[in-house]
């Protein structure tokens, strides 16, 4: 029985984006709703979207081993610019306030779209009433805040660890380390749930944790190719405690 795998768990701890908050789907609204409002010229908007996953593509698997990390983990600002200006380039246009103008544009509209993935509010206060609840989330400090206020979520988490406020984050074993200190609990008391087998799942089996592995089929970032299927387990690597494909399961599978 799943179930008994849980048996021990004294506490629960969630990652954010794509696991309580649909934020790829935010996104992929922003990006259409900033390039319906603020054309690029000659481009369709879905047009305007690919120009930018592929700039996405270019430069973010760099990203963390770049000198735009350390400003990338204080604000979401500067590197949402530099995107915007790469954007504009493969497109023909050298012009650095327009790439800050869309990029606040973005900004704002993302901001806008991001919303609760249905009955997560309801969840979570159940769970709360069972368990402390932490957060362990990836992201710039002002952005992930920022989430964590707009979604009403501070009064939900007895802990919150960002990577921007931390300097490090997922699948970084210290950060499951922290949440261990933090709680006085280790191995089998503590669950996680994420939605992302390399930075949730997987760390926190390394961890000696039990896991949880929220997987849904709209689960693909705008930056992918089109015809990209959300992430899946690299062949041979250990199983989740459980697979789940609504949050709601929760509330049953965990004691
Ligand atoms: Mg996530």
């Amino acid at each position: 029985m799943e179930t008994e795998r849980f048996a021990r768990v004294r506490a629960v701890f969630f990652d954010l984006d794509d696991t309580l908050c649909g934020y790829w789907d935010a996104a992929k609204t922003g990006l259409r709703r900033t390039f319906e409002a603020m054309p690029l010229p000659g481009l369709a908007t879905e047009e305007a979207v690919l120009e930018w996953a592929a700039a996405f593509r270019e430069f973010c698997p760099s990203l963390k081993r770049s000198e735009w990390y350390e400003r990338y983990l204080i604000d979401g600002r500067s590197t949402r610019v530099e995107l915007m200006r790469r954007t504009l380039l493969r497109v023909g246009i050298d012009d650095p306030a327009r790439a800050e103008a869309l990029a606040d544009r973005y900004g704002a509209e993302r901001r806008a779209a991001l919303r609760l993935f249905p009955g997560t509010r309801e969840v979570l206060e159940e769970l709360r009433a069972r368990y402390p609840l932490g957060l362990i989330t990836n992201g710039p400090a002002d952005v992930q805040r920022e989430e964590v206020s707009d979604l009403g979520l501070e009064p939900l988490f007895r802990w919150v660890f960002i990577e921007g406020e931390l300097g490090f984050g997922k699948p970084d074993q210290r950060v499951f380390r922290l949440a261990e200190q933090a709680s006085g609990l280790s191995g089998d008391e503590l669950a996680f749930v994420g939605n992302s087998y390399r930075h949730d799942v997987r760390p926190a089996l390394e961890a000696g944790w039990r896991t949880v592995w929220i997987r849904r089929p709209s689960d693909v970032p705008p930056s992918a190719d089109p015809s990209a299927k959300p992430e899946g387990k690299p062949d041979g690597a250990p199983d989740a405690d459980a697979e789940i494909a609504d949050l709601r399961e929760l509330a049953s599978l965990l004691p």
